[in-house]
């Protein structure tokens, strides 16, 4: 595939799926496509029972290696937790999100009829607020959310119920004049690990043969702790386990360099621990050759931040080789992200190069 060619498809792709709403349990819109993108470059997909999607491209070594690679499909959200008799409704978060950000928020509810509803998180007026209560970020328990119904009733005949899933509405842009090019909006993690594993795998099948079979995890519920993860490896029985993320960039003003985590236009990043892995070294010393090889720059994660389905992996079918490659992102977990093209670009074609040459650990 053509580097334009290749660009046209990740920005389109990266479009699309910011527009789908996957909050975890409720991947349904986010799974159906990529149902339907893998089918076109796998030899075998279906969806487990947990609701991944799984898929396979079978290698020509009989001795090969079996190589899943993992992005999970859910994103952080709201679910609506009670209905109040004069229309307001209340919500929980899904995932690990911050309370200070969603105060005034535009929001969209995703409905039983596959529409989406437009709501405000409301609180009370800072006019009738304690002054000592107006420097305090709000609990999630003082927030609802306004959808402008007056009862009930209204609510329902909207299609919405308790267990209803909502986002915060943040637009997709893509500016390819700004440094290497960026894109921004929301859901990027890990929609950004989806992606990047749905362009590898239209690389792969574009050959005439690999040696090593390549197998495709789409997995759900991943922010709110790995819950996908263990099914997908049951299910694949992979020998090496490749968790694809989009990680946090702090390459903004106010935060040393020792706490960036990542930063953006320096590549993928290789995770080296997280919480909940002690990452394969073997593994990570390949990860770094072959972005070498190709003159790509890479940057660790920066030990101890955050997990991954990877957590999983390597604990399970007799222990999992297993590593981490992330696309950097600003402001994940919020309403709006925004990556970098050098480093999605970057990032497909070190994983691809990975998946294809030989993996000696
Ligand atoms: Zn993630």
């Amino acid at each position: 595939m053509s580097e334009s060619k290749l660009l046209e498809k990740v920005v389109e792709t990266q479009r699309k799926l910011a527009t789908l709403i996957g909050v975890s349990g409720h991947e349904d819109e986010v799974r159906n496509f990529i149902f339907n993108k893998l089918k076109e470059n796998a030899d075998e997909v279906w969806i487990d029972r947990m609701g991944n999607v799984l898929g396979i491209k079978k290698g020509t070594d009989p001795k090969g290696l079996r190589i899943m690679i993992d992005a999970h499909m859910d994103e952080v959200g709201l679910l609506i937790s009670y209905i109040e008799s004069n229309g307001f409704l209340r919500f929980t978060p899904l995932g690990g999100i911050d309370k200070r950000l969603y105060p005034g928020s535009d929001i969209k509810i995703q409905t039983k009829f596959g529409k989406t509803v437009s709501g405000i998180i409301g609180m009370n007026p800072p006019h009738i607020t304690d002054p000592k209560l107006r420097d305090i970020s709000p609990e999630f328990s003082d927030l609802f959310i306004d959808i402008g119904a007056n009862n009930k009733d209204e609510v329902k005949k909207m299609g919405i119920i308790v267990g209803s899933r909502a986002v915060m509405d943040g637009r997709f842009e893509y500016n390819p004049d700004v440094g290497s090019g960026f894109m921004r909006g929301r859901a990027f993690d890990d929609r950004t690990g989806c992606n990047v594993a749905l362009q590898v795998s239209i690389l792969i099948n574009e050959m005439e043969s690999i040696p090593n079979t390549i197998l495709y995890s789409f997995t759900v519920c991943e922010e709110v702790g790995a819950r996908g993860a263990s099914a997908a490896t049951e299910g694949l029985k992979p020998d090496i386990a490749i968790a694809l993320e989009n990680t946090i960039a702090a390459d903004v003003p106010g935060v040393p360099l020792n706490k960036q985590i990542t930063r953006l236009e320096h590549g993928p990043a290789f995770s080296v621990a997280d919480r909940g892995t002690l990452y394969h070294e073997k593994l990570l010393e390949i990860f770094k050759l072959r972005a070498e090889e190709l003159g790509y720059e890479w940057q660790y994660k920066t030990p101890a931040f955050g997990g991954t389905n990877a957590g999983i992996f390597h604990k399970m079918h007799k222990g999992i080789p297993s590593g981490c490659i992330s696309v950097p992102s600003r402001y994940i977990h919020s309403p709006i992200s925004m990556i970098k093209i050098s480093d999605i670009l970057a990032t497909i074609k070190t994983l691809f190069a990975i998946l294809t040459k030989p993996i000696e650990i």
